[in-house]
């Protein structure tokens, strides 16, 4: 079995996802009393929205690549970073480690893939909605990819991730203010799945709310995870 290096925290409310779900399908896969080997390296988010807020995505991405270091000297034979936000940093942490980096986009675009989805809606933090880090890595798995246009749509979107869903509180309203969007993406833009992009955002958004297949990032990436960690899957270069 592989050893995982996990950095999390961003937000608690869904590390607690990939800490219980990778040890109970590794434990579902394996039987017995097996669970997953795993470091996670849990970051103070407040300090990080901070930086984030100020643009100093410099220190940041120092803060994340000495994490990734640690965990890798710690034993970890790969790394994850549980939010797709924080991809925007990927390729300079993959840089300062000498072990891979599974990336969130390529666990997702496997899942569209595996069901023949390639036109897809991406819904996710103002960063992940409006820069491409992660659209060019879905895109260069071979999907199509729509995020909303609409300013005030991405400001609410970016809002409840960050006011709400990071602290665990989950409203109705704001359940239908994303399915309102999601389904203007099905008019519009003939979307035929939608990837939630924020790993907080499937408490929010369930299955039954749609008429369109959802690939959940936190999911895909935790399948992904336990696949490796159990060598079921090898590790693509
Ligand atoms: N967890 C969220 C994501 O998947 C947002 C938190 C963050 O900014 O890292 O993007």
């Amino acid at each position: 079995m592989k050893t995982i290096g996990i950095i999390g925290g961003m937000s608690y409310e869904s590390s607690v996802h990939y800490y219980e779900r990778i040890n109970n399908q590794v434990n579902v896969l394996s039987g017995g009393l097996t669970c997953a080997k795993m470091i996670i390296y849990n970051v103070n988010f407040e300090d990080i929205r901070k930086l984030m807020l100020a643009g100093e995505w410099d220190k940041i991405g120092v803060e994340l690549s000495t994490i990734a270091k640690i965990l890798e000297r710690a034993g970890a034979d790969y790394i994850v970073i549980a939010t797709n936000t924080m991809h925007k940093l990927a390729d300079y942490v993959q840089s300062r480690i000498d072990i891979p980096l599974i990336h969130i986009a390529d666990c997702v675009a496997d899942k569209c893939r595996e069901n023949n989805v390639s036109n897809v809606g991406l819904l996710g933090t103002r960063y992940t909605m409006v820069e491409d880090f992660l659209k060019t890595r879905l895109r260069d798995n071979g999907l199509t990819v729509t995020t909303p246009q609409n300013e005030e749509n991405i400001n609410e979107i970016d809002r409840i991730i960050f006011d709400e869903l990071c602290k665990g509180v989950i409203k109705d309203s704001s359940r239908a203010y994303y399915i309102d969007v999601i389904n203007n993406m099905i008019h519009q833009n003939d979307i035929e799945g939608v990837i939630l992009g924020c790993t907080e955002i499937e408490m929010l958004v369930k299955q039954a709310d749609l008429d369109i297949p959802i690939f959940d990032t936190t999911q895909s990436h935790i399948d992904s995870i336990v696949d490796y960690s159990l060598e079921r899957k090898l590790i693509k270069k």
